[in-house]
């Protein structure tokens, strides 16, 4: 499965495994480090997981259990949306740090918390970004970026950055291509990363999908997976079910101009 042995540079030279494995929703303890310690067999070797999720500890657990030397598996993690100050990101990047022991990706959550979406947050958000520039300087963190931002949140940090992000993770899925904000990725050499590729599950039942799916002897989920990792973007689909962990990394086909361009024109079946 040459899929999970794929990686993107990012602009410090910094490699991400283009297939990613989720960990959200996947509670601490037993059921993230089974499934972590799953993935990791099967051949995942990058994981993305985030303080919110409440699930570091058992990801870095199972990791340390594998037997794979750390460096061979890439980790990402995530300050939490609501923290906005300079003290309060450099004691969470401390606080992963102590978990994770590694981080090769730090990101942003959101640009905004969770039960303020849409709220300004400039300058709390280039704060957060100064103490992720200066734990990446002192090379703690392998890489930085950021999540859920749109082009006006990626503008503002770019307007006091040093660094520029090396990825944005966002929502991506068939029906919901995110053209504008990954046309300006594109141009900055912001690696994208598609998340929740399957909508969550919203996209199993589409019958649309299934039709072109069929077509090529694959399921749903490989169709879906396939489609953002066409794109360019890195697919970081979730589960906790050992089959679906091999369907979801056996996604060496292409999808035709055709179908991409009928993918990209899906309505979104989540709005
Ligand atoms: P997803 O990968 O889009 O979908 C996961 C759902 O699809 C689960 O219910 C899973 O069920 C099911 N599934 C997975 N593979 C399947 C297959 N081959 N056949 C049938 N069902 C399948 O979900 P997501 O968790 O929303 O997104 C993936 C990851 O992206 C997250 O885990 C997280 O790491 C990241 N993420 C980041 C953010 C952010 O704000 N940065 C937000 C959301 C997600 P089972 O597990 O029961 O098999």
């Amino acid at each position: 499965m040459s899929t999970l042995t794929t990686t993107t540079a990012f602009t410090n030279g910094v490699e991400i495994p283009t297939l990613g494995f989720g960990t959200w929703q996947v509670p601490d303890g037993p059921a993230t480090y089974d499934a972590v310690t799953e993935a990791l067999r099967v051949g995942y070797r990058h994981i993305d997981t985030a303080r919110a999720y409440g699930n570091e500890a058992s990801v870095a657990r199972a990791i340390a259990d594998s037997g794979i030397p750390s460096e061979e598996i890439f980790v990402t993690t995530k300050i939490p949306a609501q923290l906005k100050t300079y003290d309060e990101a450099v004691e969470s990047i401390r606080l992963s740090l102590d978990k994770l022991g590694r981080i090769d990706l730090m990101l942003i959550h959101a640009p905004w918390p969770w039960d303020a979406i849409g709220t300004d947050h400039t300058e709390g958000n280039a704060e957060v970004w100064r103490a992720m520039e200066e734990a990446y300087e002192r090379g703690e963190l392998r890489a930085i970026g950021v999540s859920n931002f749109e082009v006006e949140h990626l503008t503002a940090l770019l307007g006091t950055a040093k660094v520029t992000p090396h990825a944005n993770q966002i929502r991506f899925f068939p029906g919901h291509a995110q053209a504008g904000v990954s046309s300006f990725c594109a141009d900055r050499g912001i690696v994208v990363e598609a998340y929740s590729p399957l909508a969550t599950g919203a996209l199993l039942g589409s019958r649309e999908l299934a039709a072109v799916a069929e077509r090529y002897g694959r399921t749903v989920a490989q169709l879906s997976i396939r489609y953002v990792l066409q794109k360019g973007a890195v697919a970081l689909p979730k589960t906790t079910t050992p089959s679906r962990m091999v369907e979801n990394a056996d996604v060496d086909f292409e999808i035709s101009a055709t179908d991409m361009a009928y993918l990209d024109g899906l309505a979104d079946p989540t709005v």
